[in-house]
């Protein structure tokens, strides 16, 4: 059997981003409106900047503004409200993303509960996540997103959709596992979301015509757990120490890898999304989408899709 076919989702993250951007352009030069995302970050958690730089970056080169609000680790959760509040009526910002995980004297839902439905380009906010299931406009959080772009793009190539197709997700969090399954509901997909209390996982697996991985345990699902052909979305990103030749080399002590084992899938899906390139990528291409859907629906201009 052929090997699977290896989803770009650098270079369809690269199509969303760029297809933004024309956009904002469209949208600055017809009815002035520049859309605006604010990132609030608490503290200096090293791979929380990482992810805020590169937001920065990305918000810019679509030629939106980007607001960032740096509060010390130590902030309390009445001024981190007091913040939000401030971030909730300021005209100029139409997308607030909070950077998880927050300081352990901060209640992450109070917080989220906080923000503008309207501007929680996250879409964790429970006015998004119950409009999510019970339908309704409602922003959608981004890596789910991100992931039914893939799996969508990827039937279009045969010409088919997700209805009526076979879906198993693995893991039920709220950033992942259950807007991943509603996005697939909604779409008439059948739905199964496994968890660590599943029985028989691989045998739930195997039914799969697509199956996501969202469980943060590296290279969980083994290549004899997914059905012939099906398409494999891998979501997750573990950090794992290299051993061997190339961490005595003086390289990288540590690579990232996903939730799939991601050689012993490629003999056997159908298409297979990589770690990193894969689902990664298109979590901030649809921050960048959900940030000027929320500028559009605030200022009240109608868009196509
Ligand atoms: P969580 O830890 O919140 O959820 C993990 C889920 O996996 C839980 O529902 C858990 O089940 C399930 N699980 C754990 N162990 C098993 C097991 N042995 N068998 C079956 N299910 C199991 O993680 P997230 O949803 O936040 O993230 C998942 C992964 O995705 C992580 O690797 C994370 O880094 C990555 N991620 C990637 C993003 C991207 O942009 N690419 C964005 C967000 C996350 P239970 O509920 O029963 O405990």
């Amino acid at each position: 059997m052929a090997k699977a076919r290896i989803i770009d989702g650098k270079a369809i993250a690269g199509e969303l981003r760029a297809r933004v951007a024309e956009e904002v352009r469209a949208l600055k030069s017809r009815q002035g409106l520049t859309p605006g995302l604010a990132v609030l970050l608490m503290g200096n958690h090293p791979a929380s900047l990482a992810y805020v730089g590169s937001k920065r970056t990305h918000t810019l080169e679509t030629g939106m503004n980007s607001f960032e609000v740096d509060l010390p680790g130590t902030t309390s959760e009445k001024d981190l409200l007091a913040e939000i509040a401030r971030l909730n009526v300021d005209p100029a910002v139409h997308g607030i993303l909070i950077q998880l995980p927050l300081p352990p004297q901060i209640r992450t839902a109070a917080v989220i509960d906080a923000l503008d439905p309207a501007k929680d380009v996250d879409g964790f906010h429970p006015w998004n996540v119950g409009r999510l299931w019970t339908g309704g406009e409602a922003l959608v959080p981004c890596t789910p997103q991100g992931c039914l772009i893939l799996i969508e793009r990827e039937l279009e190539r045969s010409g088919e959709t997700v209805a009526g197709k076979r879906a198993v997700v693995i893991g039920r969090s709220g950033i992942v596992g259950k807007p991943v399954a509603a996005l697939l509901l909604r779409e008439s997909c059948t739905v199964t979301i496994a968890h660590s209390r599943t029985a028989d996982l691989a045998g739930e697996c195997r039914r799969a015509d697509i199956l996501v991985a969202a469980v943060g345990r590296p290279e969980f699902v083994r290549g004899d757990w997914i059905k012939p052909g099906a398409i494999v979305i891998d979501v997750g990103i573990n950090r794992v120490p290299v051993e061997g030749a190339a961490a005595e080399a003086g390289a990288s002590k540590s690579r990232i890898v996903g939730d799939v084992a991601f050689e012993e899938a490629l003999e056997i899906a159908g298409a297979l999304t990589p770690v990193p390139g894969g689902v990664g990528p298109m979590t901030i291409a649809c921050l960048l989408r959900n940030t000027l859907l929320a500028a559009c629906r605030q200022a009240g201009v109608a868009r196509k899709d």
